[in-house]
């Protein structure tokens, strides 16, 4: 098996395939979604722990399993079907495989703000789950109107000291600026011209002179795919842009698992993008796939490799 992706989903499901005996190679070409963030919350005996410490542990972890093998390095085709596929690596070399578990996530695009990109996963964020304890007792604004202020507004108003929306330019619709009244959230409506490090956490310059300093700033971003093998290899997407998979990981293309950030079953509305639930979805997908290949429903084909996978 080729597993594409070495953040928590990849990991988790190199982890078990290898505890059952599974030839394994994962591929991790280095970029994670959480790269920039110091730390990573809201994962129990994990509260705290550097994304990278986290990814080093869970590598050791394999390092105890004869049949996973790790490679830092791109997966830059992948071409065949089930039993049978080839998995190109770093437009080098190919191996053989019967089955791949895409887990290369996918990739946040924030507002064009200048300033916003070197705050990314630290001062900026855009998941209370992930960030909003940091912020407690501080002032917080939220940058730019979307279907999720108001969500998002009532899940850091427990946190926040106080809400500053910055609507970057827009005028709330009069329901949106009568709820965000009723919670006492501040609203300004001048154009944001740039975000920049104070002792606090982050001032946010306004078009007409005016600043506000703030302890943390959520954005929403903008995801897509990490990797063109969605794609490529022509599997059914939800319109959140994931790949829609099964209860156990599988794709609409047999052979083909996906788990992590990347795909999501079609009854949720996006992924529940989290370390905990990237790796969860990583075991529950590796389970699946061990279950078709301990049937015998799925098995390298017979024609001698010249290097293969599992
Ligand atoms: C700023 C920020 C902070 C966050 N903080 C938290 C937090 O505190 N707690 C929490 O639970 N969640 C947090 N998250 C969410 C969390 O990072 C993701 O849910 C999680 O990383 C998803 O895991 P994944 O394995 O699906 O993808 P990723 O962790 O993104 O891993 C993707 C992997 O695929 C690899 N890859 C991609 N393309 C290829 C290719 N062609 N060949 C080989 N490898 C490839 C990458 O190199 C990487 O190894 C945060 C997210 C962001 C953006």
């Amino acid at each position: 098996m080729v597993v594409v992706g070495g953040g928590p989903a990849g990991l988790q499901a190199a982890l078990t395939l290898g505890r059952m005996h599974r030839e394994v190679l994962l591929v991790d070409s280095g970029e994670y979604r959480n790269a920039t963030a110091a730390h990573l919350h809201n994962f129990v005996t994990q509260d705290g722990t550097p994304p990278e410490e986290f990814r080093a542990r869970a590598r050791a972890d394999l390092s105890a399993y004869s049949t996973v093998t790790l490679h830092q390095g791109r997966v830059t085709a992948i071409d065949g079907g089930a039993g049978d596929f080839s998995v190109a690596i770093d437009n080098e070399y190919a191996v053989r495989a019967a089955a791949v578990v895409l887990a290369t996530g996918v990739r946040d695009s924030l507002p064009a703000t200048p300033g916003l990109t070197a705050l990314w996963g630290g001062v900026v964020a855009h998941c209370p789950y992930c960030h909003g304890h940091e912020f407690a007792g501080q002032p917080v604004g939220l940058l730019g109107l979307g279907p999720a202020t108001q969500h998002l507004v009532g899940m850091l108003a427990p946190i926040a000291a106080r809400l500053t929306v910055l609507t970057d330019g827009a005028e709330p619709d009069p329901e949106l600026a009568a709820a965000l009244a009723a919670r006492g959230v501040a609203v300004r409506t001048h154009r944001v011209t740039e975000v920049s490090p104070s002792s606090l956490g982050a001032v946010v310059s306004l078009e007409d002179g005016t600043q506000e300093d703030l302890g943390g700033l959520f954005v929403s971003t903008t995801l897509s795919q990490s990797a063109p093998f969605a794609e490529d290899l022509g599997l059914r997407l939800l319109p959140s842009g994931c790949i829609e998979v099964d209860e156990f990981g599988a794709t609409s293309v047999p052979g083909i698992y996906a788990a992590g950030d990347l795909a999501h079953r079609a009854t949720l509305p996006m992924p529940m993008a989290s370390v905990l639930v990237a790796a969860g979805a990583g075991q529950v997908t590796a389970s699946g796939l061990n279950a078709q290949l301990a049937s015998g429903a799925l098995a390298l084909s017979a024609e001698a490799p010249a290097s293969r996978a599992g």
